[in-house]
């Protein structure tokens, strides 16, 4: 659409990012730190800066796609002066708070900012299935949609610029914690002979159904009454058996006696006979 784009950054993503872009027809500037990782792009048809200045100075759209946190402040802060009056969207994942920094710094420094966190392999980017999540300046991701959406279905929730980072842990968070249930599970059936191939095959649909209960968990949640009918409790999810035929398969607890913890936590605090869905007051009020 004519839009100059400058891209930071060459890494594995920020390869794919540029590259997605110079083949939809941006015209796309790209630097990296280390010589040599502009070749491939520039054989597509972008136009390598011999330094960080020189790319941010040639756009007005600047996009980083740098290691972490410190890196982007390392290439990003001697240049604000250059970037004042210019629009940067950081892809590099950074935590809430860091997200928030940059942001306070982009506002001091005259640059209007958007945040992304990136839900996708290198391989994926501009292939269906990926998506990146935004947040911070609406301006810039309603004038800027129809290049984000070049590389994956573009998500944006709100002003806070830390929200997209928010979002990216808290689904990477409950993905984590469910793969360690899954190991968990497999080196059970591991300890009587059981292929991890044969328990992903009944693990895999007997999950996918389970996803089915969130909606409801979140509904008991956010309406704050743990005793609404129907529930689980939290007396009948005692999960001391399977914390002890662990032991005796001679396999680690870990992964479910940390939701033991917090289930008894809530237990001890006397609302055994309330919904399952309580165990996130464990986890809002952090045991002391
Ligand atoms: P790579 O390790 O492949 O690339 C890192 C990039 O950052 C390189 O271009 C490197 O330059 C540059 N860099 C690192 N430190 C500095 C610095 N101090 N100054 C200047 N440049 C620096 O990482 P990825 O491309 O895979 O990841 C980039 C970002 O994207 C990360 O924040 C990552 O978390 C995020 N991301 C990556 C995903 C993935 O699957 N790869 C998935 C989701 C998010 P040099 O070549 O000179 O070392």
């Amino acid at each position: 659409d004519g839009t100059q784009v400058s891209v930071l950054g060459l890494g594995a993503m920020g390869s794919a990012l540029a590259g997605a872009l110079v083949k939809a027809g941006f015209a796309t500037v790209v630097w990296n730190r280390s010589a040599g990782k502009a070749d491939a792009l520039v054989a597509q048809g972008a136009t390598e800066a011999a330094s960080a200045g020189e790319a941010v100075r040639a756009s007005g759209l600047v996009i980083a796609c740098l290691f972490d946190h410190d890196s982007v402040r390392e290439v990003l802060g001697p240049l604000a002066g250059d970037l004042a009056g210019r629009t940067v969207i950081n892809v590099t994942t950074t935590k809430p708070r860091q997200a928030r920094e940059l942001a306070a710094w982009a506002a001091e420094s005259g640059i209007a900012y958007l945040d992304g966190g990136i839900m996708a392999v290198p391989s994926m980017i501009g292939q269906p299935g990926a998506s990146i999540l935004y947040s911070g300046s609406q301006e810039v991701f309603r004038e800027h949609v129809a290049l984000l959406d070049v590389w994956a279905a573009s998500s944006y929730f709100g002003e806070d610029a830390g929200l997209a980072s928010l979002y990216d842990f808290a689904l990477l968070s409950s993905m984590y914690v469910m793969f360690a249930g899954f190991m968990h599970g497999a080196a059970m059936l591991a300890s009587a002979g059981v292929s991890a191939g044969r328990f992903a095959e009944m693990a895999a649909p007997w999950l996918t159904a389970m996803t089915g209960e969130l909606a409801g968990y979140a509904e008991v949640i956010d309406g704050g009454d743990y005793t609404v009918a129907g529930q689980q409790s939290l007396e009948f999810s005692n999960l001391g058996l399977f914390i002890e035929a662990s032991a005796e398969q001679q396999v680690s607890a870990e992964p479910i006696a940390m939701v033991q913890r917090l289930v008894q936590r809530q237990v001890d605090a006397g609302h055994g006979a309330e919904g399952f869905a309580r165990i996130i007051e464990s986890i809002k009020h952090p045991a002391a």
